[in-house]
């Protein structure tokens, strides 16, 4: 989309933002896209990251019609750090239990950055825009007497139940079994009437197994302290929990988002092949006739259930378009699929990284079965394809209530527990989802009737509302604009 991104007011004020995602390619994305609407606002705005990770911020700030600088500060040595040199992004981590020496090394990489603006080597900012578990960026913008944001990758819903889980523990009572359904006290509606979750269900720092339980209090304790919350939603969408959001911390809430709408329409048609292999097959398919399935930057399913999945997707009536992050599948399902990009062929599997947004935007996609990942869910909504849900962990079983239960533009495929996802041990679990339930699914998205029809006229309808949610004037517009204001 072309859009009008330009401050409203020739007379904007231009404050320094400093920028600092962290570093999880989902959480980039879209902090990325934050900092680019930032400056094409009018603020000035300097990125900082560790060197590994500057092929993707430059790719993603070389979108942006206005300078942005990027700023590179060492990530600690393997020798002290324990992580592999050049591993400097969560996802990239050989194995879960690196998970905790990942966190510590990240906040000596945090040490790092306070020195640098010590000693004066970057222009001061007006305000820090921290992502989730920079918990240090706090205590370094007191230091320097400006406020701190923090960018959360959650929905302003999923973010409010997280707050309501904090204040009445309803995943403690002992009274609940782990799969008994409990409702979230509190909740205004229309989300009181729906938004029903299980003691296993909640968000990772609700886990009595979690893996990182300090750094979860670290993070709370910096949730607790920042002086605002910039989500990536649009108000619309989202109905009261912006402002409740902003009512029940006492922070400033700024919903700027969808953010994948401020880069140009997205185009199959790049140097890179799997988007050009993506391309030719979508184009030899009818319109909205192809179902598109891809679970996230780090979504593996264990074994079993992959091959219950392929077996539905081999064997439905519409063509698959299908994103494998690791694991083989089963040489039944591979007999039936393809990867070299025969436009001929029902199934086409893209084995590692997919071009997501300008897949849901070709005119062939009808439908995503999705994890739920907020990024995703809200990447369909701007797209305007309406979901089969299949959450896998952390805050994705509240994205489901919201698209399934409120939203009302999406098809649960039924799962009940956390699987897969890079914090969860995964492996020899059992399946938990059958071909049939799979099927059923499928064919309540593509198949699904009257029903079927609302789905698609209602997410229909809040696309457009996301792209007005961003044009000038729009929520979104004048939320970034307040934003910038707020700090000058
Ligand atoms: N993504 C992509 N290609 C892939 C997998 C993921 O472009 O093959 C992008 C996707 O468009 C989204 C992000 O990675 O922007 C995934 O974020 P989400 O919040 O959905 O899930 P997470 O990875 O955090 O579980």
């Amino acid at each position: 989309m072309e859009m009008d991104s330009s401050s409203t007011n020739p007379k904007q004020p231009h404050p320094h933002f400093v920028v600092i995602p962290w570093p999880a390619t989902s959480h980039m994305i879209p902090i990325l896209d934050v900092a680019c609407l930032l400056a094409a606002h009018g603020a000035r705005v300097t990125v900082i990251n560790s060197p590994a990770n500057a092929p993707l911020i430059q790719s993603r700030l070389a979108a942006a019609d206005h300078e942005i600088t990027l700023t590179t500060i060492p990530f600690p040595a393997a020798a002290e750090s324990g992580i592999p040199d050049g591993c400097e992004r969560v996802d990239h981590l050989p194995s879960p239990s690196m998970l905790p020496a990942f966190f510590s090394a990240a906040m000596k990489f945090g040490d790092a950055v306070s020195r640098h603006f010590r000693h004066r080597r970057s222009p001061r900012p007006d305000c820090i825009v921290a992502g989730i578990s920079h918990t240090w960026a706090q205590s370094m913008a007191r230091e320097m007497g400006v406020p701190c944001f923090i960018f959360q990758g959650f929905c302003a819903f999923s973010l409010l139940c997280c707050e309501l889980l904090h204040a009445h523990k309803p995943h403690e009572s002992a009274a609940i079994s782990p799969d008994e359904p409990f409702v979230v006290p509190a909740l205004p509606p229309p989300f009181d009437a729906c938004c029903r979750l299980t003691a296993r269900q909640v968000p990772l720092q609700f886990l009595p197994d979690c893996p990182v339980p300090d750094r979860m209090r670290e993070y709370r304790e910096f949730e607790l302290a920042v002086d605002g919350i910039v989500v990536n939603s649009f108000e619309e969408m989202e109905h009261d929990a912006v402002s409740r959001l902003a009512a029940v911390t006492g922070k400033k809430v700024f919903a700027v988002g969808p953010v994948s709408l401020s880069r140009r329409a997205p185009s199959l048609a790049t140097a890179d092949t799997t988007a050009r292999r993506c391309a030719a097959w979508l184009d030899a398919k009818k319109e909205k006739s192809v179902i598109y399935v891809s679970f996230g930057s780090a979504g593996r399913m264990p074994p079993a259930q992959l091959t219950q999945l392929g077996k539905a997707l081999v064997s439905c009536p519409w063509p698959v378009l299908w994103v494998i992050k690791g694991a083989a599948t089963g040489e039944d399902i591979a007999n039936n699929t393809d990867e070299e990009g025969d436009v001929a062929s029902q199934c086409l599997v893209v084995r590692g990284w997919a071009p997501q947004v300008a897949i849901l935007s070709h005119g062939a996609v009808g439908g995503f079965v999705t994890h739920c990942g907020w990024g995703s869910t809200l990447e369909s909504v701007a797209a305007g394809v309406p979901m089969v849900t299949w959450p896998f962990t952390a805050e994705q079983f509240v994205n489901e209530r919201l698209v399934v239960d409120v939203l009302r533009i999406g098809a649960s495929v039924g799962a009940t527990r956390p699987t897969g996802g890079m914090m969860m041990a995964g492996g020899e679990e059992e399946a938990e989802v059958g071909t049939e339930q799979v099927r059923r699914a499928l064919e309540s998205l593509m198949n699904g009737g009257v029903e079927g029809e609302e789905r698609v006229k209602r997410v229909k309808e809040l696309k457009a509302m996301a792209h007005a949610a961003l044009e000038k004037g729009g929520s979104s517009y004048m939320n970034l604009d307040k934003l910038i204001r707020s700090v000058v």
